[in-house]
């Protein structure tokens, strides 16, 4: 049995997963979505996903078509569909279909889609041996123009990032920001260890209120460190004592060169370590059970 996909209210194949050219997701990047992971049977942080995602709509006055327990059942029923219990989500919604231009009053219904996959593993060495970013000459969007903290389907400013990281042999961009202050990675929120204390850039850097950063913060004052946002350059991430990236499928990266620079000893850390094991714990014990 291959693949269900949740297309506009029906399960179809993956081949029969379609959309129209004339869709403004794919004409002008006019939509939203998430990244939601679900372990053993969990749906993680399943609410803050969805509130995140009308919150994005919202200000895109993108109208999502389903009430909030309706995509909660939706998403449900996709990963059941394809009896998933460890698995990726990826929560689309567009403007839908429109005419060539590119006003979204010409687009009358939204399209909303959900992909349920098998999750993609980072490979191991990763975790254990960190990871080496560059800057790149690429801004982040400045929060006047775009604002970060909407997670649309207009990600060419991260994708140029990817690009001249990889370009220059580097898996991962650091983002700057207009004014030079450390942002994020390309998807990944950023922390640093100083004097044993957890801190990140706030959102109004620019950057997205990651999910996993937030539970990175609640774990950490948890576990006893002092977390906190902070204005950070570029100095204060060569000095760290440990650094690390967050996100919905990567979790907790460990970083071990920034720009050259050896970050702490040029290995994964013991608070970045600690905060992998605890946040381990906590997706299986905690989530919106839809699976026995
Ligand atoms: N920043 C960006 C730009 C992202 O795309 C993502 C992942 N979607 C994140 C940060 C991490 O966010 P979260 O922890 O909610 O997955």
């Amino acid at each position: 049995m291959g693949l269900k996909i949740y297309l506009n209210g029906k399960l179809v194949d993956r081949a029969d997963a379609k959309v129209s050219v004339f869709d403004h997701g794919l004409l002008y990047g006019d939509g939203v979505f998430e990244g939601i992971r679900s372990y053993d049977g969990l749906i993680f942080k399943l609410q803050e996903h969805v509130d995140r995602l009308f919150e994005s709509a919202q200000t895109l006055m993108l109208r999502i078509p389903l009430t909030k327990p309706q995509l909660t059942r939706a998403i449900i029923r996709v990963l059941r569909a394809n009896r998933l219990t460890n698995a990726y989500i990826r929560l689309v919604v567009t403007r839908g279909e429109g005419d060539l231009g590119l006003d979204p009053r010409k687009c009358p219904r939204p399209t909303l889609f959900i992909i349920a996959d098998r999750i993609v593993l980072y490979p191991k060495r990763l975790y254990d041996q960190g990871l080496s970013l560059i800057t790149v000459p690429t801004q982040r969007n400045i929060p006047e123009a775009l604002n970060p903290m909407i997670k649309t389907l207009n990600y060419l400013n991260n994708i140029l990032a990817k690009i001249e990281a990889t370009t220059a042999g580097f898996e991962e961009a650091l983002m700057l920001n207009a004014s030079g202050y450390v942002t994020e990675c390309t998807g990944e929120n950023l922390f640093i260890v100083r004097r044993g204390a957890l801190l990140t850039p706030p959102p109004y850097v620019g950057v997205l209120r990651g999910i996993t950063r937030c539970t990175v913060m609640e774990l950490g004052r948890h576990l006893g460190y002092a977390v906190a946002e902070a204005v950070l350059t570029r100095h204060d991430l060569f000095n760290a004592e440990e650094c690390f990236l967050t996100g919905t499928a990567a979790e907790i990266v460990p970083v071990v060169r920034v720009d050259g620079r050896t970050i702490g000893r040029g290995q994964p850390g013991p608070v970045t370590a600690d905060l992998r094991k605890a946040f381990r714990e906590l997706t299986k014990t905690e989530g919106l059970r839809y699976h026995h």
